[in-house]
């Protein structure tokens, strides 16, 4: 049995874990990919005290930091149930997807956001054959060929910029009637040559040859006309969904699905403290991830003292 159980492997769980295992308590991390979104990104300018660095080069260093404590790492491990507690002290249980039950005195929920879907007929068939999430991840692989962004906010509008450099021409479709884009990104797409943008533009297909993406069908929102882009590939940036929904319905979340968390972490429910994208917190980056996560060890720290012994 763990006194902190973090699940998640991001930049908010692995400064929970740390935290929590500095103050020598028996502490584990569950994580279904240890890095999470930050194995997805590039270049990372705004970690402070570093100038620049690659996702995957701070995941190894975040790992050998934890690996560094007495932490019990359970990577590709998913957690599938919880069973909460209703008064505090007593055991919080956690069912993996593989079947192990594992009990903590606290749980720290850092489990972080992922890509939001069209959810449009075939997007899911072409997914990794012409449908992308990630840019930086996959923009080198259409080099040279006519590429959609599905999304006008400030990912889609960054997604569009990075891709001109390497693809021939960028179609960025809006489902709005303005782009969401902070001002400055908007200037510099409007200043690229090869970015096109279509505004009041809905989504409706993904289309293909079986094989790979084709094109994408979509309506003008204010003719209501169906119309045709002749892509090789359509990346989707609309957004981020919160790892919420294997949790209990005991758990408070807001409307976006994320879990409300206090001053020091805690959620509504004894024991369990939350970190990170997964939760209410206002801004989704990598340095406030690791705070909040500390942040909330440390709350759990707090609890674990005070929690009546059982
Ligand atoms: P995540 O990084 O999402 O990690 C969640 C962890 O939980 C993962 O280990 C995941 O596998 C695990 N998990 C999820 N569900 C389960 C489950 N049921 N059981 C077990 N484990 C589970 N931020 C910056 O500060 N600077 C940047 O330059 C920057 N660029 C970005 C570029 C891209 C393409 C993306 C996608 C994000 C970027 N961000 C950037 C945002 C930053 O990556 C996130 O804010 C940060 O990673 C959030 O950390 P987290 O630990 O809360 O969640």
């Amino acid at each position: 049995a763990f006194d902190l159980l973090v699940v998640g492997g991001g930049p908010a769980g692995a400064s929970a874990a740390i935290y929590g295992a500095r103050k020598g308590i028996r502490t584990g991390i569950v994580a279904d990919r240890f890095g999470g979104q930050v194995m997805d990104t590039m270049a990372i300018e705004n970690f402070i005290s570093v100038k620049g660095t690659q996702g995957p080069k701070l995941v190894a260093s975040l790992e050998e930091h934890v690996r560094d404590y007495d932490v019990d790492i359970m990577d590709n491990q998913k957690a599938k149930k919880l069973q909460v507690v209703e008064q505090p002290g007593g055991d919080i249980t956690i069912e993996l997807e593989n079947g192990a039950m594992l009990t903590t005195k606290a749980l720290l929920l850092a489990t972080g956001a992922r890509w939001r879907e069209m959810n449009v007929p075939g997007e899911q068939e072409y997914r990794g054959k012409g449908v992308a999430y990630c840019p930086h991840c996959d923009g080198p692989l259409f080099k040279g060929k006519a590429v959609a962004v599905i999304g006008g906010g400030n990912s889609g509008i960054e997604a569009a910029i990075d891709l001109a450099g390497i693809v021939s021409r960028v179609t960025v479709l809006e489902f709005d009637t303005k782009l969401r884009a902070d001002e400055v990104l908007q200037q510099k797409a409007r200043s690229m040559g090869n970015i096109d943008i279509i505004l009041n533009a809905r989504t409706t297909e993904v289309t293909g040859d079986g094989q790979k993406v084709s094109g994408l069908s979509y309506t003008c929102r204010s003719s209501g006309q169906a119309k045709q882009l002749n892509v090789e590939g359509i990346f989707v940036q609309i957004g981020l969904v919160p790892n919420s929904q294997f949790l209990p319905e005991a758990l408070a979340l807001n409307n976006r699905g994320e879990i409300i968390t206090g001053s020091g972490g805690q959620t509504n429910l004894p024991g369990v403290y939350a970190a990170g994208d997964v939760t209410d917190s206002a801004y989704k980056q990598i340095i406030i991830a690791m705070g909040s996560g500390a942040t909330a060890a440390l709350g759990a720290f707090d609890y674990l003292m005070r929690a009546p012994q059982q």
